[in-house]
């Protein structure tokens, strides 16, 4: 089939909804989702979403702009982190007219929490500024902007699986999409389209991403030609269930939580000596990982010291179960421990990509030779860039609401003086011929998929984690490179046409080693130390060399060439990131 709409956007979760919303206020808007769009990961967001409110502690934009860029190791585009920070408070107020059901002071204002790296006038002190609704913040938030999608007549084609992009030159005229149901491709048209396709935790085997976290539309771009920004910086999240990767929400810090390693002893004192647990996630991961490599980790079942514990047992039972009623559940269920008695067994998981698609602050995608006609992207597969080489907690949401917001606004003015697409006849073809490729069955002797993605997230995270150095990660870059020609190889096993999940999920694996490849080459020619990048070869930040965005391009043989962009930091100069 071929539809036709004014905006499409790609993405049911935060980003894509927000945008959807905002475009179909004045253009025929459709969502065109692989999920189910409340399935989408936003709704696993817990801790909150970050806002100068000030209702519980004094706050400024001002101060949530410069923990931003300090938090960011200075990579930040500040001017993006001021509107960040100066747009966010309304964009909340904006979601409670909406309807989202925040948890509430006394009073009846939006109650606000500490989180890591969020402090008052310039690094003073810690102050309360994520905004929550208990630990199910991004579940509300996706209600609430779905109900109003709707409400906007937006139309919706869930399980739809975008695979192709249609460009001409530097201007997009619409996508491509796989129908689950049916094993149909159908080109859309549109005058703008926007990614909001979320993160690719998947590419790393300890995550706390979702399944269906694996980069779609930053892999679609980089094979279309696009370059892709600071893709060396990845968050590993401090606390992840051991093992698992679940994610233990920095919120329970944020309520007073401790870390402790096997002496019992508050190790952030040594680390981190004014936010000590809250400290940026970048530094917490190092310093669990640093306590268990020097022998004051936790046993864990494969008999070896590879985790820390979480105690919130000090803070009693009635903040617990009010405060953090699904993290408790998840513990009772994986674990068998109850928050409330026992200490949490936790290690870094993978979590946030910091990386992905270069926008401008409008949301266009942005290269080398400017601006991209009708292609928009917003959510975490953007990169903007707010959250420069670490993410704040809290600062994704904002991110996702703030930028897409006014992508989505800009797609309602762009799309008023826009003629319609001119979409060839034929524009589906190479994903035709892709998608066949992928199903063409080779016989007995072809790779297995699933033994592919092991060792594709083996390599990832043994290799291009919390610690890197040039030997681990050019190992690295050969396991990936070998894994891309054996996916040539690959036999599927299911050859039916309706609802194949595997052609999808080969799909989805394909992007992951790519973007692992994008990743890894990134990493290794930063010859430094910065934020969630942490060589232990380079182990310094190099301001002089290195305060540049990596722009990396992937050629059609896999290779990856690299440019740079300046940071803008016309606000707040450098300084050394001490907490
Ligand atoms: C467990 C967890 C807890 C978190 N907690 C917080 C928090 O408390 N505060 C905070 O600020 N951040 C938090 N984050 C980060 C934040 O939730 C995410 O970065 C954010 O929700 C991503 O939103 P998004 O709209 O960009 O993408 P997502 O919500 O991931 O949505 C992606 C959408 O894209 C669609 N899609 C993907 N590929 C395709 C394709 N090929 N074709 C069609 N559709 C496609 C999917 O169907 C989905 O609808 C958390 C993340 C995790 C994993």
């Amino acid at each position: 089939m071929t539809y036709e709409f004014d905006a499409v956007i790609v993405g049911g979760g935060g980003a894509g909804l927000y945008a959807a919303l905002e475009a179909s206020k004045s253009s025929k808007t459709a969502v065109v989702s692989k999920l189910y769009p409340m399935r989408s990961h936003t709704g696993a967001a817990q801790g909150g979403i970050g806002a100068a409110l000030g209702n519980v502690d004094d706050d400024k934009p001002e101060w949530h702009a410069f923990d931003t860029v300090k938090g960011g190791d200075y990579l930040v585009d500040q001017e993006a982190a001021r509107i960040l920070a100066e747009e966010a408070v309304q964009a909340v107020y904006d979601l409670e007219n909406r309807g989202l059901p925040f948890s509430r002071t006394p009073e009846g204002r939006i109650d606000q929490r500490r989180f890591g790296g969020h402090t008052s006038n310039f690094g003073e002190k810690a102050v309360k500024r994520s905004c929550y609704a208990a630990d199910r913040t991004g579940h509300m938030i996706l209600q609430t902007l779905y109900q109003q999608c709707i409400k906007n007549e937006v139309r919706f084609y869930d399980e739809f699986q975008v695979v192709d992009v249609i460009m001409d030159g530097d201007t997009c005229h619409g996508i491509i999409a796989f129908e689950l149901a049916t094993g149909e491709l159908h080109v859309f048209k549109a005058k703008a389209v926007l990614f909001a396709t979320g993160g690719f935790g998947r590419m790393f085997k300890v995550t706390s991403n979702a399944h269906a976290n694996t980069g779609d539309g930053p892999a679609i771009l980089a094979r279309a030609g696009i370059p892709l920004e600071d893709m060396e910086f990845y968050q590993f999240h401090p606390t992840g269930i051991r093992g698992m990767g679940i994610l233990i929400t920095e919120g329970v810090r944020g309520e007073g939580g401790i870390l402790r390693n096997s002496n019992g002893e508050r190790f952030m004192e040594k680390y981190a000596p004014t936010l000590l647990d809250l400290a940026p996630r970048d530094m917490v991961s190092r310093a669990i990982m640093t306590e268990v490599l020097e022998g004051r980790g936790i046993r864990g079942d494969g008999r070896i010291d590879d985790h820390v514990y979480l105690d919130a047992t000090h803070l009693g039972r009635e903040t617990v179960e009010l405060k953090i009623p699904d993290i408790q559940d998840f513990c009772k269920t994986y674990l068998a421990v109850d928050p409330a008695e026992q200490p949490m067994p936790v290690q870094p998981t993978a979590h946030y990509a910091m990386g992905g698609i270069p926008t401008d602050l409008n949301g266009r995608v942005v290269t080398a030779s400017g601006v991209c006609n009708g292609l928009y992207a917003a959510g975490e597969c953007a990169c903007v860039s707010v959250h420069g080489a670490n993410r704040l907690g809290t600062n994704s949401l904002v991110d996702l609401i703030v930028y897409g917001r006014r992508s989505g606004r800009h797609i309602a003015e762009f799309v008023k003086s826009t003629d319609s697409p001119k979409v060839p006849s034929g524009a589906d073809e190479r994903a035709r011929s892709h998608v066949e490729r992928i199903r063409a069955n080779r016989g007995k002797n072809g790779a297995h998929p699933g033994e592919l993605y092991a060792r594709m997230q083996a390599t990832m995270m043994t290799n291009v984690g919390v610690y890197r150095d040039a030997g681990e990660m050019q190992q690295a870059i050969r396991d990936l490179q070998r894994l891309r020609e054996e996916f040539a190889t690959i036999t599927p096993q299911d050859d039916t046409t309706n609802f194949n999940a595997e052609v999808l999920g080969l799909l989805e694996l394909e992007n992951l080693i790519d973007l692992s490849i994008i990743t890894a080459a990134s990493a290794l020619n930063r010859t430094e130390s910065r934020g969630a990048h942490s060589r232990r070869d380079y182990p310094d930040r190099l301001d002089d060399e290195w305060l540049k965005h990596t722009m990396a391009h992937l050629g059609d043989d896999g290779s990856v060439s690299i440019d740079y962009k300046p940071v803008d930091t016309s606000i707040w100069k450098p300084q050394p990131r001490v907490y």
